[in-house]
């Protein structure tokens, strides 16, 4: 690692706006600023979360509910860019709100009046003419805000050297982007440590410089039009990343009133990028084929699993809070056991979340469980293999349905998502949806998401393949933006020319299903007493099945003797030679009729021959 022990007498400044998640610091800003600490001990270099002084100035609840509608979000920092576009922003803002209990009676004029006044307001309290560069996050539903503090502060002080990235701004590298926001200087394609921290020492040693200096990862008009572009510049490992530096996003909390201070959430990363997207070799791509996550790495990089525990552990205990959250997009395959053991040996009661591929087993499960996590997002997608084909997850229906159960067991709360309207999708993959929903009632119901074309995403490089005619900017842009900024730059959320009317009627009736199954799910859950919807007892040679239901009481049934042995040994899925050969006493004449008569009683769930039992443990193992 280079080390500088140059002195600078200005400092560097590194912003975040709003709309993240107000409760956690950023870990961009974090970890960016213990990088650059490391590689600067002589420089200061401050971060500022904007987002949570506006969370603070409009309330928790308001800012959390516009923080969780990235539309909406981008939707008041746009009438403050634009006032010209105000009236038809806010009809976009009302449209997209219209069902929300929380935002949709909020006076947008009046919401947008005070965001701007809070956000002129912060903006005029710093002393700007201190900062050698300004470095912006740019992330989900920031680009308007961010936008917005770059061209105000820029009319304060004209010198200063702006900087957007983050996973908003890697695409948008582009000469109409400068062209159209003069204010930006530079654009960090890619992770932000080592370009960055060559920049700070390029204006270290030549303060004076004008000349765009030419760095790997650092993207400016010049470098666009001379098509000098160097790509990405990337750490190597993260492992001798510091841990991040939230102390100045808790010195902030620590100015707020009694009532509006709170216990933070800690972001921390164990990886960068995402081992299921490799390089394919005949379509030169690969990963989900929805999925535009990982633009800003390349390859993937994760971290030692004793850093990992190492920075969880200081983290928690310098900032006294037990929330964490992991922001990997995927955790790393192998290392996954070693790691959340790792972290349930610190011995903390630690509340964690994390996002995971559906194929994580139930014993790797069972550990992240006990290291504290409490909930999880699991990538499944959709519920019928034809689909999961298409949509390139790698995974199928009873893959799917095992690990919800695995869930719905452990206690682990898991936030599904079930894509509608995947283009190319048809009959038979709604129909098989259909059909495996049936079988997955028991478990906690998936939230119903509407396909959304990422740029950069396979989908996109592949197009025609997906039966998609036409791509441009999400009609949504149109609003927020001027005509002649949304014809030229391209933007992260594209729509598409194809089959969306088909896909919307063929998707309707899964639509309505996945309220039924919410509707269910929380009336057998209602009341004190939290039992699940299919649950098993064992009593060693028989085994009592409860599947309770809405209307009347629970049916029961008993399976005894080799019944209960099969239906046991199919808890994770199994092949029906498998069960044969495990089982060689009982004869296929036998065991076939039996597994049909359960799957007909929506006990256990059959897909090419592999079975699996859907009932969870009453007393479950570890
Ligand atoms: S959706 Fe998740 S698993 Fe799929 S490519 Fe993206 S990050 Fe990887």
């Amino acid at each position: 690692m280079t080390h500088h022990p140059a002195s600078a007498s200005k400092k560097v400044g590194l912003f975040s706006t709003p709309w993240p998640l107000y409760n956690r610091p950023s870990i961009q800003l974090g970890t960016l600023k213990a990088y650059l600490k490391n590689q600067f001990p002589l420089l200061t270099i401050e971060t500022h979360h904007f987002y949570l002084k506006i969370a603070e100035a409009i309330g928790y609840e308001q800012y959390q509910a516009i923080s969780k509608k990235s539309w909406v979000a981008e939707t008041i920092y746009a009438a403050a860019l634009f006032p010209e576009r105000s009236e038809k922003i806010k009809k976009l803002f009302c449209r997209l709100t219209s069902n929300n209990n929380v935002i949709r009676n909020i006076d947008f004029d009046n919401l947008t009046s005070i965001v701007k006044k809070v956000s002129d307001d912060i903006i005029g309290g710093i002393d700007w003419k201190q900062f050698r560069l300004a470095g912006f996050s740019v992330c989900l539903c920031q680009l308007t805000s961010t936008l917005y503090f770059i061209r105000k502060i820029k009319t304060l002080c004209p010198d200063l050297v702006m900087i957007a990235g983050g996973s908003s701004f890697s695409g948008l590298s582009s000469p109409d982007v400068f062209r159209h926001f003069p204010e930006i200087n530079m654009i960090i394609a890619g992770e932000g440590e080592l370009p960055l921290s060559r920049l700070v020492s390029h204006l270290s040693a030549c303060p004076e410089d004008e000349v765009s200096p030419s760095i790997p990862g650092v993207v400016t008009s010049g470098s666009l039009e001379s098509r000098h572009l160097s790509g990405f510049c990337q750490l190597e490992t993260l492992n001798d990343l510091p841990a991040p530096d939230y102390n100045d996003y808790f010195h902030l909390l620590d100015t707020f009133a009694p009532d509006k201070k709170f216990f933070p959430t800690i972001p921390v990363e164990i990886s960068r990028g995402c081992w299921w997207r490799r390089k394919g070799k005949k379509s030169g791509h690969s990963g989900c084929a929805f999925c535009n996550l990982n633009l800003q790495w390349e390859g993937y990089r994760s971290k030692k699993p004793s850093v990992v525990a190492d920075e969880i552990d200081a983290l928690t205990r310098k900032h006294r809070t037990l929330s964490v959250s992991i922001v990997d997009n995927v955790l790393p395959l192998k290392q996954t056991h070693d790691i959340f053991s790792k972290i349930s040996a610190l011995n903390k009661d630690l509340s964690l979340f994390c996002e995971t591929r559906a194929t994580t087993s139930r014993h790797s499960l069972a550990t992240l469980k006990k290291a504290g996590v409490r909930s999880i997002q699991i990538g499944i997608e959709a519920l019928s293999t034809r689909l999961l084909k298409k949509l390139n997850k790698g995974t199928t229906a009873i893959q799917n349905l095992e690990v919800m159960k695995h869930c719905e067991e452990l206690g682990i709360m898991n936030y599904a998502n079930l894509i509608l309207y995947f283009p190319g999708s048809d009959e038979l993959d709604v129909s098989e949806t259909l059909s495996c929903m049936e079988f997955a009632l028991p478990f906690r119901p998936m939230k119903a998401v509407r396909f959304q074309l990422g740029l950069g995403s396979p989908v996109i490089q592949n197009a025609g393949a997906f039966g998609i005619k036409a791509v441009y900017n999400h009609p949504n842009y149109s609003v927020l933006f001027p005509e002649k900024i949304c014809r030229s730059v391209r933007f992260l959320n594209q729509a598409y020319r194809g089959d969306r009317g088909r896909q919307k009627k063929l998707w309707k009736p899964v639509k309505e299903k996945v309220a039924a199954w919410k509707k269910i799910y929380d009336a057998v859950h209602s009341g004190s007493a939290h039992t699940p919807v299919l649950s098993h007892r064992d009593g060693r040679d028989f085994l009592i099945i409860t599947h309770r239901q809405v209307n009347g009481g629970p049916v029961t049934h008993r399976l005894a003797g080799t019944s209960r042995q099969v239906y046991l040994y199919c808890r994770q899925h199994r092949p029906v030679e498998n069960i044969v050969s495990h089982f060689p006493g009982l004869g296929q004449d036998r065991l076939i009729p039996f597994l049909k008569m359960m799957v007909d009683k929506k006990l256990m769930f059959e897909e090419n021959k592999k079975y699996l039992s859907l009932s969870i443990s009453m007393n479950p193992t570890p």
